[in-house]
């Protein structure tokens, strides 16, 4: 227990502030968790079922919104978070465990074939070069803190022995080994061609799946809260969808006097359940007006769900931005979002 409220007491600033050390936790705590898991995801683990839909091909993006997307949106990825039942988190690993699971994952990434075979390579091992070329595209974890989350929960402890990056030679679908969960499995690609990266996640899930339970390996998931992590937040589907946006004019309101409509963006946001985020991960700024929008939720809505509402959601934002650009006030775009059924 005091290590799953550790994050809150050193770094209350971020949000969640409560972490699983292991698989068992979710159940042991769950007078610690259940609350936390209700503010977040609106989901009431008592009473309900974790809906799963990995079909892509029913989410709803019109060439009108693709078009729309592709003028405002630099690039979308899709992650989720992936843990092998039987092994400690991270925030409550030895250097045995993590020795484990990467070598478990190591096992299931060279099941993965075609488009999506590729290296893995160890975080030590990185040149320099490397390691900035990687950051700079978004494909590598953020190093981390004295002050954030991962050194709060006690993820960071030996870093980097046994983290790692795997990738496709087309460097579109990626998998993180031992940073907050076990794993990360992302996909990703310029532009804003939402169908096309969710499509490419689908695969990726069911492939690593397949793959560990071929090795006679087990993910971690049960149908009350789905796929089981570090992070309350990162329950259920485990999936976050963000698109890195650029909105000039939401941004101009950030940086002006104004203390109400600093916060438009913020306000928006929340209306239609999306996150947002700076341009270089969770809690950094948003450089050159870049923002990654998000869903919120991962928890208690299937795959298909949560991407279609982060579509609908920034459509919204892309709608707002461009009313501000045409000299709508923020009271305006107030009273446009007031209104949504
Ligand atoms: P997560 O917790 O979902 O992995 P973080 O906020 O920790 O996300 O950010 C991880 C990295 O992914 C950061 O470098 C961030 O800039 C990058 N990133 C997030 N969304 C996108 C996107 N849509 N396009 C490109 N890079 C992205
Ligand atoms: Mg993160």
């Amino acid at each position: 227990l005091h290590n799953a409220i550790m994050t809150g007491t050193v770094t209350p600033h971020l949000g969640v502030g409560a972490t699983a050390g292991d698989e068992e936790c979710w159940e042991l705590f769950k007078d610690l968790f259940y609350p936390i898991i209700k503010d977040w995801h609106g989901y009431d683990a008592e009473t309900q079922k974790h809906p799963v839909d990995l079909d892509f091909s029913k989410l709803v993006f019109t060439d009108e919104q693709k078009a729309t997307f592709n003028e405002f949106v630099k690039s979308t990825r899709i992650r989720a978070a992936r843990n092998i039942s039987g092994y400690s988190l991270p925030a409550g690993a030895t250097a045995e465990d993590r020795a484990q699971v990467e070598t478990v994952l190591k096992q299931a990434f060279s099941g993965l074939t075609d488009e999506l075979a590729g290296t893995y390579y160890e975080l030590g091992g990185l040149t320099e070069e490397q390691t900035k070329f990687l950051l700079e595209k978004g494909f590598l974890f953020q190093i981390p803190t004295a002050k954030n989350l991962l050194t709060g929960a006690g993820a960071a402890r030996s870093w980097p022995n046994n983290r790692g990056i795997y990738h496709n030679e087309a460097q579109t679908a990626l998998c993180w080994v031992n940073e907050e969960d076990h794993c990360r499995i992302i996909s990703m690609e310029n532009g804003g061609n939402i169908p096309s990266v969710f499509e490419r996640f689908c695969g990726l899930s069911n492939a690593l799946k397949a793959s560990a339970e071929s090795n006679g390996t087990k993910l971690m998931w049960n149908e009350t809260l789905g796929f089981l992590g570090t992070c309350p937040s990162n329950l259920g589907t485990g999936l976050r969808a963000s698109v890195m946006i650029v909105i000039p004019n939401f941004n101009k309101l950030m940086e002006g006097d104004n203390e109400e409509d600093k916060h438009l963006l913020d306000e928006v946001c929340s209306a239609y359940d999306l996150q947002p985020r700076g341009s270089a991960g969770e809690h950094s700024a948003a450089v050159g007006g870049k923002f990654d929008i998000s869903n919120k939720q991962r928890l208690g809505f299937s795959e298909v769900q949560l991407v279609q509402k982060m579509i609908d959601g920034v459509s919204k934002v892309i709608e707002y931005e461009k009313m501000l650009g045409a000299g709508s006030t923020p009271a305006d775009v107030r009273a446009a979002f007031a209104k949504k059924e």
